[in-house]
């Protein structure tokens, strides 16, 4: 069986005593087996992560460029290649695989952008004849943990503005889906990129705990649920490191009664159950204001879902592949069967659809009548299942969105720019989608989440990264101009 290794300076690396199953999700067979890392191979990936470091930060800015102007190229006429690994080991439909990597190479192409990003600012004659200037240098090394569900997208949220910004990089993708991470390694090391600037570690609990605990790494990247986000950003500052731990989320879709009903089920089906359901942006609720528009909703939602098709996502006709284990299928499973016992409605059960494979499969469900407090509306369910809970007014869905611990995204339906405009000032929640269900910011902007989605001062990737991966160092400096000087005690300053 197919073994994936470690990718330490270019070489791969790593023994087969800890490994864990890859699954095909669309067979429910194991197709590979992934090597977990020790302490020890993590402290090798750090030390050639630290070595690279000098030379990297010395390359000239616009060769540093360059690799991410070859790797966009490379990201695009691969993108079929990439797009297969990523189906094959996390069962999204091809077509989903295909769009993550585009919204990554978003990510590249801001990288490329690097000799504007990282420009200081400078003032002259602060005071007689000195002048101040400040400059973005690399935090150092940094460690990046990524998530199952984007297994290309959030590695390049992360080691595209780590690297511009001339830090080297440990990058420890999720144990599930591993094969893409050490396949976008070698694109970059084909790029140009020199050994040893990324480094790719796989494994659990022990390679993560060593990249926190290391004294040589300086800056930790995290995206994942959010008990997980919230340990690894208590543990590695308590560390002394930058830490930005992006973690789960309950994303709600407000539909006023002026929307445009149909496009508005349209939204709902495609991010409801769009990659299973397994997006951090996923609507989860429906918060439809008014009963009129929750009948309709349910009515039109139903229309759509019965002609979904779900299969394999290396088959073309399908619309929405498999979820990524047995176990977390299992328990997707177990909020639909026990919402009715909560006082929910189940509107479809998705649980109940066979299918000729022993894939992890699950059908879409739609549940009706949920409220606060039931286990279907407080838990971040990660799959196909979308709650409908109705409420009377503008302001009860303002209330309820904001009483809600995650806040990562949301989306107002409307005809009414007034409204639209309150919403966006009210929301307490990081990205707002107006008519847009899925508001993921293009890569010119930085993405993140509020409360429980982010733990933090950072959004990731776009602007706010520079900031993340540098350190900001202001110079002050006087030039021996023939101005006479003298002896002052006091404190520096410039009037
Ligand atoms: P996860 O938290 O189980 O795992 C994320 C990473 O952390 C993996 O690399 C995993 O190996 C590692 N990990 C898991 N348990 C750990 C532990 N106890 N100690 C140290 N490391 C550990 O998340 P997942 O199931 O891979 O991904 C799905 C979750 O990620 C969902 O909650 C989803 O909302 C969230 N997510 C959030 C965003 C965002 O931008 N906010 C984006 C994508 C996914």
């Amino acid at each position: 069986m197919t073994l994936i290794r470690h990718l330490v300076e270019g070489r791969e690396t790593g023994s087969d005593r800890r490994t864990g199953p890859v699954f095909d999700p669309a067979t429910g067979e194991v197709q590979r087996e992934v090597v977990f890392a020790t302490a020890t191979d993590v402290e090798t990936a750090i030390a050639a992560a630290k070595a690279a470091l000098p030379g990297w930060r010395a390359t000239g800015l616009i060769k540093r460029a360059d690799v991410f102007f070859r790797l966009r190229q490379l990201l695009v006429e691969r993108q079929d290649e990439l797009a297969a690994i990523i189906t094959s080991e996390h069962g999204k439909v091809l077509s989903d695989a295909a769009g993550e990597i585009s919204r990554g190479i978003e990510n590249v192409e801001f990288a490329a952008g690097l000799v504007h990003l990282l420009k200081g600012e400078r003032s002259e004659q602060v005071s007689r004849g000195v002048d101040v200037h400040s400059v973005k240098q690399p935090v150092g090394v940094v460690g990046a943990i990524t998530p199952f569900n984007f297994p290309v997208m959030v590695p390049l949220w992360m080691t595209a503005s780590a690297i511009a910004c001339g830090n080297t990089v440990v990058l420890k993708p999720s144990e599930k889906d591993p094969s893409a991470a050490v396949f976008l390694a070698k694109l970059y090391e084909e790029a140009g990129l020199p050994a040893g600037v990324l480094n790719v570690v796989h494994g659990d609990k022990v390679a993560v705990d060593t990249l926190l605990d290391s004294p040589d790494v300086k800056a930790v990247s995290f995206v994942g649920s959010t008990p997980v986000a919230k340990s690894i950003y208590e543990r590695a500052t308590a560390n002394g490191k930058r830490v930005q731990a992006l973690g789960g989320a309950k994303n709600h879709m407000v539909v006023m009664a002026d929307a445009d009903l149909d496009g508005a089920a349209d939204a709902a089906v495609s991010a409801a159950y769009g990659s299973a359901g397994e997006r951090c942006m996923a609507v989860s609720v429906l918060v439809a204001v008014g009963d009129h528009v929750a009948d309709s909703l349910i009515e039109k939602v139903s229309e759509r879902v019965a002609a979904l098709k779900i299969g394999a996502g290396s088959d073309p006709a399908s619309e929405m592949g498999p979820l990524i284990t047995r176990e977390h299928r299992d328990k997707v499973a177990s909020y639909v069967t026990g919402a009715e016992a909560e006082g929910a409605r189940v509107v479809i059960d998705g649980t109940t659809q066979q299918f000729d494979s022993n894939g992890f499969f699950i059908g879409v469900s739609l549940i009706d009548q949920v409220k606060p407090g039931m286990k279907v509306y407080d838990d971040e369910i990660f799959g196909p299942v979308l709650a409908v809970v109705r409420v009377e007014t503008y302001d009860d869905a303002v209330a309820l969105i904001n009483a809600n611990p995650y806040a990562n995204g949301t989306a107002i339906f409307t005809r009414d720019g007034g409204t639209a405009r309150r919403f966006e000032v009210d929301i307490e929640v990081g990205m707002v989608g107006v008519n847009v269900p899925i508001p993921v910011p293009v890569g010119a902007y930085s993405f993140g989440g509020w409360k429980n989605s982010l733990f933090g001062d950072s959004h990731i990737y776009g602007p706010e990264s520079v900031h993340f991966y540098t350190r900001s160092k202001v110079v002050t400096t006087r030039w021996p101009d023939h101005t006479p000087t003298q002896v002052d005690l006091g404190f520096p300053s410039n009037h």
